[in-house]
């Protein structure tokens, strides 16, 4: 079972400027990344992609877009980094993941033949890059307890 999620400087990096770019729809992407023991590591973030639909309380992914970010993450890493999650945002500042994303993230858990899998959700309300730790929370779905479980994250930086 997964216990930690660690994000890399520039997957924080987008996260913070895509968030910013969509400040009041919500909007969201790609994570990818590779496991180590019980790490989620995510070295990238992509964004929503150009024919991705944004609203104020929903947010639909453009799948092309997505499909293309995860092949390019795969090559530029000669196969280490692959698709571990997704996020999105929410609007509100302590963001919870919803019973659609419960269902999602259960979803694509059983779906996923590599390992665990990361929501990660961010809270936009008042969104500035230095509070980006108090509006952001990471979930995975927990086979063993059949539940949605919060997991720490850590940025790379403050390692
Ligand atoms: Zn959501």
């Amino acid at each position: 079972m997964i216990q930690r999620i660690i994000v890399s400087k520039a997957a924080k990096d987008a996260l913070v400027y895509e968030t910013g770019k969509f400040k009041y729809a919500e909007t969201g992407g790609i994570l990818c990344g590779h496991y180590k023991s019980d790490a989620i590591i995510i070295t990238s973030a992509s964004g929503p992609g150009p024919n991705a639909l944004h609203s104020i309380d929903q947010f639909i992914m453009d799948k092309d877009w997505m499909y293309t970010f995860i092949d390019r993450e795969y090559e530029i890493s000669k196969g280490l980094n692959i698709y571990v999650g997704e996020w999105h945002t929410h609007p509100e500042t302590t963001p919870r993941p919803s019973i659609v994303d419960a269902k999602s993230i259960y979803e694509r858990t059983l779906e996923w033949e590599y390992g665990d899998i990361v929501f990660i959700i961010i809270g936009f309300i008042d969104f500035s890059e230095i509070k980006i730790k108090d509006q952001i929370v990471a979930v995975c779905y927990e086979k063993e307890s059949d539940s949605i479980c919060e997991i720490p994250i850590q940025f790379q930086e403050d390692q």
